[in-house]
């Protein structure tokens, strides 16, 4: 899908079918609901934003008493930067040779995510 001002999203959908409770740290595999949609930076294309959507599972587990739910989290993604691990590599070679206001302004994401992207590095 590409929006009219040239940003591409793209939608992708959870393959993996459990996660780990939060709690007991079982594998839990019952779906319980979808949480909010992630919107996440990606590499640009062609100088183009990308963004990928997502919408994570939550699962919950009946081992524990209160029945809690856990939300799955990808490896391929970061919740704090709200961007793929690439567009954090991206990111931080970018910092290479610019300042991180350069990086603010070029990329159009906030000074703290930005922030949180450098402290997953370090
Ligand atoms: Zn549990």
């Amino acid at each position: 899908m590409t929006r009219d001002n040239g940003d591409m999203i793209v939608r992708v959908k959870s393959t993996e079918t459990g996660t780990c409770c939060k709690s007991c740290g079982k594998t839990i595999t019952k779906v319980h609901s979808l949480n909010k949609t992630l919107l996440l930076n990606h590499l640009p294309t062609f100088g183009n934003p990308v963004y990928i959507e997502l919408q994570p599972i939550r699962f919950q587990c009946f081992d524990c008493e209160s029945h809690p739910t856990t939300t799955q989290k990808l490896s391929w993604y970061q919740i704090e930067g709200k961007c793929t691990e690439l567009y954090a590599k991206y990111i931080i070679n970018l910092l290479v040779n610019n300042t991180i206001t350069d990086v603010v302004e070029q990329e159009n994401i906030s000074y703290k995510r930005v922030e949180s992207i450098i402290k997953k590095f370090s």
